[in-house]
């Protein structure tokens, strides 16, 4: 499954950092995750609890910053909300269309226990 995939490597980076400061847990982490992407939200929860068991990050407070989809047409250079992956441009029609944020897949955060 795509989700768990992308929990374990979260797991991975978390557990990497933490080594790196000798903690024995993460206390908080923020993840940014574009509209954009092909994640499903739905997924991602239940491999996020499948996941993170027994692992550094089991009891740590998880916040999601959900990025929304941003373009500007390459032909008309409308700047417009993308709900959806290769939405056309609202003025021209264009499928042509440079992505500014939405796809966002990143470990934004990490708090470590004092
Ligand atoms: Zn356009």
């Amino acid at each position: 499954m795509h989700e768990l995939s992308i929990v374990m490597s979260i797991v991975d980076l978390a557990t990497a950092q933490a080594a790196k400061h000798e903690a024995i847990a993460i206390e908080e982490i923020e993840l940014d995750i574009g509209c954009l992407t092909s994640i499903e939200m739905d997924s991602f929860e239940f491999a996020w609890k499948q996941g993170i068991k027994q692992t550094i990050l089991e009891n740590a407070t998880r916040k999601i910053n959900r990025i929304e989809g941003k373009a500007r047409c390459s032909d008309c250079g409308t700047y417009f909300n993308m709900l959806q992956l290769y939405d056309s441009c609202p003025q021209c029609n264009s499928h042509l269309a440079e992505i500014i944020s939405g796809k966002e897949l990143k470990v934004k955060s990490l708090v470590l226990p004092d």
